[in-house]
C-alpha cells in the first residue's frame, strides 16, 4: 500500500471492500473496557483473515487502517481535518504509554492529534455506537 502525505492511512477505518485495508491490531478485554493488542507485523486484509471474526463484523476484532477517504467521509472538515480524531483524542480513557503502534508514522490521527491520538486508541474500537461512522464511498 503506497501512503503520501494526501493518503494518509485512518486508523479507524471500516472498509467496504475486502482488499483493503490493513489489520494493525487486534481488540482483547472486554466490550466495556476494550484493549487493543498491536500487532508486531500488520497483515493486509483477506477473505481470509475476515473469516476468523465470523459471526461478528470484522471492526469488531480487528483494527483496521486504510488510506483516509479525505471529504467523501463524514467526520471530514471544512479545515482538512478529521473530527473523529478529535474525539478520540480527547476521550476518557487514556494510558500512560505510547503503544507500539506500526503504522504511527503513516497514521493521519498521530499527524493531526499526536501524542493524545495514541495515548487513547488503545481503548478505541471501530465498531461500537459511539465510534461508528459512515463513510461516503461511491
Ligand atoms: S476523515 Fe474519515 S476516513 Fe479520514 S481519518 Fe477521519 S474518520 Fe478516517
Ligand atoms: S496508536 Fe497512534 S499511530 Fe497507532 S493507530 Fe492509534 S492513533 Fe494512530
Amino acid at each position: 500500500m503506497k501512503i503520501t502525505n494526501k493518503n494518509k492511512l485512518c486508523p479507524s477505518f471500516r472498509p467496504n471492500e475486502m482488499n483493503k485495508g490493513l489489520v494493525y491490531g487486534v481488540v482483547s478485554g472486554t466490550s466495556k473496557n476494550p484493549q487493543v493488542v498491536y500487532l508486531e507485523k500488520p497483515e493486509k486484509v483477506t477473505n481470509a483473515l475476515y473469516a476468523l471474526a465470523s459471526p461478528v463484523h470484522p471492526t469488531e476484532i480487528f483494527k483496521i487502517a486504510a488510506p483516509c477517504i479525505s471529504d467523501k467521509c463524514k467526520n471530514w472538515r471544512a479545515d482538512k481535518s478529521c473530527n473523529l480524531a478529535k474525539h478520540a483524542a480527547t476521550s476518557d480513557v487514556s494510558y500512560d504509554l505510547l503503544p507500539a503502534c506500526k503504522i504511527r508514522k503513516d497514521c493521519l490521527w498521530w499527524e493531526q492529534e499526536g501524542k493524545s491520538a495514541c495515548h487513547r486508541c488503545k481503548s478505541w474500537v471501530t465498531n461500537t455506537k459511539q465510534m461508528t461512522i459512515n463513510h461516503k464511498l461511491d
